[in-house]
């Protein structure tokens, strides 16, 4: 059996998608850091919607634990495999770049972009020989416009842009498809401190999106229905100008 791996899937735009996902019928595997009351929670409710899913604890930003995760999970299921790599965990340390610390440079670059790599390295391999596969990296509107304080988050997310282009070239034939999403302001824990009323006025659309508009389009990427889309970065920001 196929399965969907979400990472970062306790809260917010990673539970949504998995909701989402596993609403279609694939059962799915939540990543998460820490939050395990959180993970389970979703866990319920996709149960609950007649979903199936399993728990997959892992720091993304740590290679070890996701070789030992992955392993230990293949142990169990030798003869399933992960088509659908949605790689969405990511964390924010803003400062301005003059005060950034190394800490906030290396854990935001360590989770977003590294984590990226180790991740979809490993679960490729078995995409390729089954010849199906889809990855969606949930990358940002800082990672197109760059956005003050945000200089490692552009960054981190601005490179995994371009290894979405990269990626998507090198497994096209494989029937592979490699892809970005850009979320601008969506209503999660990581912008629950920012001044929505504010930023609302920037917005064409007049509000933030919500996490459940994002999975609607991360669903549809990782759908059989678009096998021709590949190397692409969609925006949904609500007509934020990038
Ligand atoms: P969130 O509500 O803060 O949730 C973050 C999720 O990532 C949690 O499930 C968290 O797990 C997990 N996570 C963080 N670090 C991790 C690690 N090292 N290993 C494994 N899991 C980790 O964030 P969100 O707003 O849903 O954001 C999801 C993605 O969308 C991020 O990549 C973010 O950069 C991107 N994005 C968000 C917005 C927005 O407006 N919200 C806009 C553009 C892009 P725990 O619960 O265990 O901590």
């Amino acid at each position: 059996m196929n399965y969907a791996l979400v990472t970062g899937a306790s809260r917010g735009i990673g539970r949504a998608i998995a909701l989402r996902l596993a609403a279609d019928g694939m059962p799915v595997l939540l990543n998460y850091r820490s939050n395990t009351a959180a993970a389970e929670a979703t866990l319920h409710d996709i149960e609950a919607a007649g979903g199936k899913a399993e728990l997959m604890p892992f720091d993304v930003s740590d290679p070890k634990a996701i070789e030992q995760a992955i392993e230990a999970w293949k142990g169990q299921h030798p003869d399933d495999y992960v088509s659908v790599l949605v790689n969405n965990a990511g964390i924010r340390q803003d400062n301005l770049m003059i005060f950034m610390t190394d800490e906030q440079w290396q854990q935001v670059l360590d989770t977003t972009l590294t984590g990226f790599f180790h991740l979809t390295r490993r679960l490729l391999k078995e995409m390729l020989t089954h010849r199906n596969g889809r990855i969606v990296n949930i990358t940002s509107l800082s990672g197109l416009k760059g956005l003050p304080g945000q200089a490692n988050y552009s960054a981190a997310k601005a490179a995994l842009i371009g290894a979405t282009k990269a990626l998507a070239q090198e497994v096209a034939a494989r029937k592979v498809t490699v892809n970005a999403v850009a979320p601008g302001f969506i209503a999660t824990d990581m912008t629950a401190e920012l001044p929505e009323e504010e930023l609302k006025k920037m917005i064409p659309a007049g509000r933030f999106g919500k996490p459940e508009e994002v999975a609607d389009l991360v669903a549809f990427l990782a759908s059989p229905q678009a096998a021709y889309i590949t190397g692409q970065t969609i925006s949904i920001n609500g007509g934020l100008y990038t």
